[in-house]
């Protein structure tokens, strides 16, 4: 049992307790012994964490200060902390191949914001913050202050703490300038093409529009890193609010052009639901087979499934394969029909599945 399956669906005063007594339970079993038998993903091993004497530290630490927190807090505020407890919080520090560690922070339901750090000057950056307080949290857990916010799109559930980080900290916005009047606090308005810097890392901006007509990913090439917030997930892609499968496809083509190793950074936890869409369209592939007993083994121990990587997602993701047989097949796209059509149908399908 880990702190992560926990999840107060209930606010009666019942539950509260009952939630609480739990935690404490869990406290003196520390660490869980779930955790202790599961064996750590690569990204982890990649990471920070020495595993496994560092993790249990680490494991310790967090759920000494989760309680302690949790008693501090007013049960609102609670309500959101315990949503995000639905990925753990230790040992989601990544160290990139440079010098920029990227830390994933749970928020609401399923959204995931990512601290930037880069390690020789302390500078931290936000990507999509779509609260404030969790990420507030970790930044006061290793006292950092936060210089920047970078925004994918203007979805509140992307930058619905841009606002209060921003005052309390004085950081600055930065998103598409095609968004320069939908995202909340903006500051600095990046188009295709062009080239940021964030504490000596190069970051290029690239317009993916399709989800809505301004998102923008983030690359970091130098970190063989992408942002992609809701174009590209794991198994899918974001749905068709602003854009059409045209725009989809050419967004999806740019981000797949990148080398095949590149980390990719989504905005939310859907790779279990993605994968049964994804397997229910082509059963016969064998690499997704494989990865969605992965996934729905990783999330059956409250672990993330992002970062993913492109390879990963060109061998899976059906909105990458538009030109498997079996997808055509399943979904009864003609051979005549263009990989943007298809696209559309796959879309389409997913949308009623
Ligand atoms: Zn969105």
């Amino acid at each position: 049992m880990c702190l992560c399956q926990t999840r107060p669906t209930s606010p009666s005063r019942l539950y509260l307790s009952q939630f609480k007594a739990k935690m404490m339970r869990m406290l003196c079993r520390a660490p869980s012994s779930a955790m202790a038998s599961f064996p750590p993903p690569s990204w982890m091993r990649r990471g920070l964490c020495i595993w496994p004497g560092g993790r249990q530290l680490c494991l310790r630490k967090n759920l000494l200060y989760g309680f302690m927190r949790f008693l501090s807090i007013p049960y609102k505020t609670l309500r959101g902390v315990s949503r995000s407890l639905g990925v753990s919080h230790f040992c989601s520090v990544v160290m990139t191949s440079s010098s920029l560690e990227v830390e994933m922070i749970p928020c609401l339901s399923d959204n995931y914001a990512y601290l930037l750090h880069d390690v020789n000057t302390g500078t931290v950056g936000v990507v999509d913050p779509s609260e404030a307080l969790p990420v507030i949290d970790a930044l006061s857990r290793k006292n950092r202050n936060l210089t920047y916010i970078l925004n994918t799109h203007h979805h509140y559930d992307h930058t619905g703490g841009n606002m209060e980080l921003k005052e309390m900290y004085g950081a600055k916005v930065i998103g598409s300038e095609i968004d320069r009047d939908r995202i909340p606090g903006i500051d600095m308005v990046l188009k295709d093409g062009d080239k940021w810097m964030f504490a000596g890392h190069e970051v290029l901006v690239i317009e993916t529009p399709g989800h809505t007509r301004g998102h923008i990913s983030f690359y970091f090439p130098g970190s063989q890193a992408i942002f992609t917030g809701d174009t590209l997930f794991s198994l899918s892609c974001g749905k068709l609010f602003e854009g059409t499968p045209e725009q989809m496809f050419s967004s999806l083509q740019k981000i797949t052009s990148l080398p095949d190793d590149t980390s990719v950074y989504c905005g939310h936890e859907y790779t279990l639901s993605n994968s049964k869409f994804a397997l229910s369209i082509e059963p016969g592939n064998e690499a997704l087979k494989s990865y969605a007993a992965h996934v729905a083994h990783l999330r059956n121990k409250g672990l993330p499934t992002i970062p993913t990587t492109l390879k990963k997602e060109r061998l899976c993701n059906p909105f990458l394969r538009t030109s498997s047989m079996e997808i055509r097949q399943s979904l009864k796209i003609p051979d005549t029909a263009n990989d943007a059509e298809a696209l559309g149908a796959i879309r389409q399908a997913k949308d009623n599945f």
